[in-house]
């Protein structure tokens, strides 16, 4: 029995070190979230542990989110809204980057909001398919449910804001980044490092990180004739790049 019990915890340990290590893996290096407004215009980062997501202004009374962070009560959204005398009725509608779950969870405080993510990641954020231990493990109906799916170079409208759609499959197969007032939006497809430079998603978390490489420099190209444009990059577990769009296009020079 003893020597069972010794097993047992000597299991235990590994699976907790393996956990810390692929927490450690995937965060370290990177440049710390801020939450509050920016500088820049019509734009708040809502920190949620070590996830963000994005508050951007519609008009005076209205936002859309870029994300919906990890908590599905959607504390830090609210906290967020509330600062700015707003309430959750604020949020007309959620641009998912993918359908990670800590990227969705927030979502199901606001069902009045039109939800919105690239087609190809849809049933991953609804909880249709599951991307880690595939195989082992059902997947599990998050609740959210999206609205409206969206396709490559499409622009969405809303009160005058244009969001341009970008696909950068790779950390997911239907990763977006989203071009709004000047921010590029990149969820989990690119951090930024502590130097002030931008880093591909992490190898671990990624389905493909050859593909996901490949699209940020995909990416960098297609925006290059809009280069201006951009003032800001914003990941979604690291800090903002304010930098306009060199630190792409720095990434895309050398891979
Ligand atoms: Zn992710």
């Amino acid at each position: 029995m003893k020597r069972v019990l010794k097993w047992v915890g000597l299991a235990l340990l590994v699976v907790v070190l393996a956990f810390a290590g692929i927490v450690f893996a995937a965060f370290h290096g990177l440049s710390p979230i801020e939450d509050g407004r920016w500088s820049l215009a019509g734009l708040q980062t809502v920190k949620d542990g070590i996830v963000s997501c994005y508050l951007v202004d519609l008009g005076e009374r209205e936002v859309a989110l870029v994300d919906a962070c990890n908590d599905k009560s959607a504390q830090a959204i609210l906290v967020g809204l509330a600062k700015r005398g707003l309430g959750p009725e604020a949020v007309k509608a959620i641009l998912l980057t993918h359908g990670d779950s800590d990227h969705i969870a927030g979502a199901l405080a606001f069902p009045k909001a039109q939800v919105m993510a690239l087609a190809a990641d849809v049933p991953l954020a609804e909880g249709r398919e599951t991307r880690f231990l595939k195989g082992l493990l059902p997947p599990k109906d998050t609740g959210v449910r999206v609205g409206r799916a969206l396709a490559d170079g499409e622009v969405v409208e809303l009160s005058g804001v244009t969001f341009r759609v970008y696909a950068v499959p790779g950390h997911t197969k239907g990763s977006a980044a989203f071009l709004a007032r000047g921010v590029l939006f990149m969820g989990d497809s690119a951090e930024a490092t502590t130097e002030g430079a931008l880093a591909p998603a992490k190898r671990l978390t990624s389905d493909d990180p050859a593909l996901n490489r490949a699209s940020l420099a995909k990416l960098a190209q297609r925006l290059a004739p809009s280069a201006a444009e951009v003032m800001a990059i914003a990941p979604a577990h690291s800090g903002v790049l304010l930098k306009g769009l060199a630190p792409l296009t720095d990434f895309a020079r050398v891979h």
